[in-house]
């Protein structure tokens, strides 16, 4: 079967470390066709669902997981439908358009957009959930195969929360190749830390609103399954705010020339802030989840309003 990702490089960084002693590794999943790590677990999960018998995708995301279920379709051959809700930026729409989408735009937010893709779901079509499955955390898992047989293995991994489909994916990367022991920093912005509102409250529960610029981060209630492994991973939460995320994207776009979103800034900023947490480790690998919903005059535009 097609593999809907591609490897990506591992490369060290000289110039982001400068606040802290450790060899820095970036796993640049900015690279991804379409342009984050979701090309892993959504491509994942689509395949294995047509392969069960699906002839039809749908997603109800106007974010990196619709554009990852619009990219993995035409790879396979299938017909896609995402549903999003007006708010949904004509860039993003564009975007999934170009994978030869159908984009239906309906309701007022997101909720209201999920539940008319949820009644096209009929025979047939697999609707594609943008964190919250086993299949699209196995496809994650491979960002850690990759890392590890790189011959690399840190002493702390960063990444960015939004739903925790990432996380789930990591974890179960690192179950599988002996990293049990590597602590996860696992960031967030404020105003997108529904993680950590769980952590606070030793529960399941989430947050009633989104208020930060990192949409990709926008998911109010992680995946339960994420929740868990709060009791079953080394997990360290670390928020950050929406200026320093924008700062981190702009720092790791003169360092290393490649525009992110404040979703990824905001874990490169953990780094770029010499976090307490990472002062006394050697070896930190930095996923670098990456987004499309960035550009330049975006990005600029996020700068004066959160200054
Ligand atoms: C989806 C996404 C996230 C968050 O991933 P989750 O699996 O929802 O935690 C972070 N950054 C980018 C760029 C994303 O597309």
């Amino acid at each position: 079967m097609t593999r809907l990702h591609i490897n990506t490089p591992l490369i060290e960084s000289l110039s982001i470390n400068k606040e802290l002693d450790a060899n820095i590794w970036l796993k640049i999943e900015a690279l991804q066709p379409c342009g984050s790590f979701k090309a892993r677990g959504i491509g994942y999960a689509c395949k294995k669902y047509i392969t069960d018998g699906a002839k039809e995708l749908i997603s109800s995301s106007g974010g990196n997981a619709g554009l990852a279920v619009a990219y993995s379709g035409r790879r396979l051959g299938v017909p896609v439908t995402v549903v999003v809700p007006k708010t949904t930026k004509k860039r993003a729409i564009d975007l999934i358009e170009l994978e030869g989408a159908e984009v239906i735009v309906i309701g007022e937010n997101w909720d209201e957009a999920h539940l008319h893709a949820m009644e096209l779901k009929k025979n047939n079509v697999a609707y594609i959930h943008p964190f919250d499955d086993p299949n699209i955390w196995e496809g994650h898992a491979s960002i850690i195969d990759e890392i590890s047989s790189a011959g690399i293995t840190p002493d702390a991994l960063v990444l960015s929360v939004g739903g925790g489909g990432l996380l789930c994916g990591v974890v179960k990367g690192m179950n599988r190749n002996n990293w049990k022991d590597v602590p996860i920093l696992a960031v967030e912005t404020k105003g997108a830390d529904s993680l950590y509102a769980a952590t606070l409250a030793k529960k399941h529960i989430g947050i009633d609103s989104i208020n930060s610029i990192a949409t990709s981060l926008g998911a109010k209630k992680v995946a339960k399954r994420a929740f868990e492994l709060l009791n079953e991973h080394q997990i360290i939460n670390h928020i950050v705010t929406d200026k320093d995320a924008i700062n981190g994207c702009y720092r790791f776009l003169e360092d290393h020339r490649i525009l992110v979103e404040p979703a990824c800034g905001a874990s490169l900023s953990a780094v770029y802030n010499g976090c307490d947490f990472l002062k006394d480790k050697q070896n930190v690998v930095v996923i670098v989840c990456g987004g499309v919903g960035v550009t330049m005059s975006q990005l600029e535009e996020w700068r004066q309003i959160v200054t």
